[in-house]
């Protein structure tokens, strides 16, 4: 029988009739003749509220013991699916990511699956079980429970699937498949059929939130079929592929954002070599990832540095830079976390010139100011502020005209 793996998130676990849906789901597709591994996130809400919990206590918890609360989460799911299964008279069991042996190294927060003993879930699924595995969770090779980073259960899916060998590895969540941007900002927003695996990993990288980006890397790499769909509503969702021939090539696939950035400056740098590895090296010592950077000079040979980084380290960034700007006799620091991203994605823009001057002319339509801009052979992506996110992101969509097919 044809093995798939599914995974059903948050919003799609979210309360106990909406376990007991999934369960008559996987009865439907089992009746349909398949072998079934199911990945379950925690109930919606619930991996917040538990972050919450650990902050109410210190400010920083112990990485390795917010990793041993916040997979309590899944493993509340995994049980409640598997006994809603077993009331409809279907053998399940479930199981948490260190007893099927999800091997991750120890990164805690934010893990890296290295490898799995799929073993025991052949042993269940020959003996006719649905095996049902905690999302978002693994072990290290010391016993220590690890997370695999927010959103993680869709890369523990996608690693199930490629270490099984499975026929398909199904998202099911709150939206019908990925579409041109997010649907919650863009009514108009389309479904797309299909998207290469080089643009979703872009768009995920670019802050679309749909699929975890580790699970798209990890299903290009290994070739797993991967799908996005609906939980509550019938239909084929969007498959994740690789280029085919004759395949429509969008100019621009879809528009990607990211809510969660800081954008810090140091003003009046000496223009000097080694003034940008003197700045972004204790930045990076202190494990913060930069992502746009961008430096200018001035008249009197002195620079502009500016960067961003996630609105969670601005704080942390911000004090860095004070004490590196006093070394460097920079004139003053500034930033502000009341920034967004906005990017244009598609393998389409390699050959054509001028999306980007429709993209600032649209901008500029709409009165909304640039702060950076920053570009690759598939990308176009701007900083703004904050407040002009939803109209950015609806003007872009409607002068791309992507609520149009190709
Ligand atoms: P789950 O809990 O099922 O993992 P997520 O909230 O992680 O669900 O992901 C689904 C959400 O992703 C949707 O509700 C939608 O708001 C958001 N999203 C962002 N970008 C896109 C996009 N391009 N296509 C579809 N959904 C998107
Ligand atoms: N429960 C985790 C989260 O909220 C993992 C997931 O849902 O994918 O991020
Ligand atoms: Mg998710």
């Amino acid at each position: 029988m044809a093995l798939i793996v599914q995974k059903y998130g948050g919003t799609s676990v979210g309360s106990v009739e909406r376990i007991e849906h999934v369960a008559d789901k996987l009865i439907d597709w089992r009746k349909r003749g398949h072998d079934l591994v199911v990945v379950v996130s925690a109930m919606s809400g619930e991996t917040n509220r538990l972050f919450e919990l650990a902050h109410s206590i210190s400010e920083h918890p112990v990485p390795r013991e917010l990793d041993v609360l916040l997979s309590t989460g899944e493993q509340v799911t995994i049980a409640l699916l598997s006994m809603a299964l077993h009331k409809r008279g279907y053998d399940a069991r479930s199981y948490t990511g260190s007893q099927v042996h999800i091997l991750t190294d120890n990164a805690h927060n934010k893990a890296r699956i290295r490898e799995i003993d799929s073993q025991r879930i052949h042993a269940d699924l020959k003996a006719g079980r649905i095996v049902v595995v905690a999302g978002f969770q693994g072990v290290d090779d010391e016993g220590n429970i690890t997370t695999l980073g927010r959103g993680g259960s869709d890369t523990t899916a996608v690693a199930l699937a490629a270490a099984l060998k499975a026929e398909e590895c199904q998202i099911y969540t709150d939206v019908d498949g990925v579409y041109t941007t997010d649907p919650r900002v863009v009514p108009q927003a389309r479904r797309l059929d299909r998207i290469t695996f080089e643009e979703m990993l872009e768009m995920a990288s670019l802050g679309s939130k749909v699929l975890q980006i580790r699970a798209v890397e990890f299903a290009g790499k290994y070739n797993v079929p991967l799908r996005v769909l609906s939980s509550f509503e019938e239909g084929d969702g969007t498959l994740i592929t690789y280029e085919e021939e004759g395949m429509e090539e969008a100019l621009i696939s879809g528009i990607a954002f990211n809510r969660d950035e800081a954008k810090l400056t140091v003003l009046g740098v000496p223009d000097q070599p080694g003034v940008a590895h003197k700045i972004l090296g204790p930045v990076a010592n202190a494990n913060i990832e930069v992502d746009m950077i961008v430096q200018n000079i001035a008249e009197d040979a002195s620079t502009d540095f500016t960067f961003t980084v996630h609105r969670n380290d601005y704080r942390k960034a911000l004090s860095i830079l004070e004490d590196i700007a006093k070394e460097l006799g920079a004139r003053e620091v500034i930033g502000d976390d009341q920034i967004v991203k906005i990017s244009l994605v598609g393998v389409g823009m390699r050959s054509h010139a001028g999306i980007a001057s429709t993209m600032f002319e649209t901008l500029a339509r709409e009165g909304i100011n640039i702060r950076m801009i920053s570009t690759s052979e598939i990308k176009v992506s701007v900083v703004v502020d904050e407040k002009y996110l939803e109209l950015g992101v609806r003007a872009l969509h409607e002068a791309f005209e992507l609520d149009q097919a190709g």
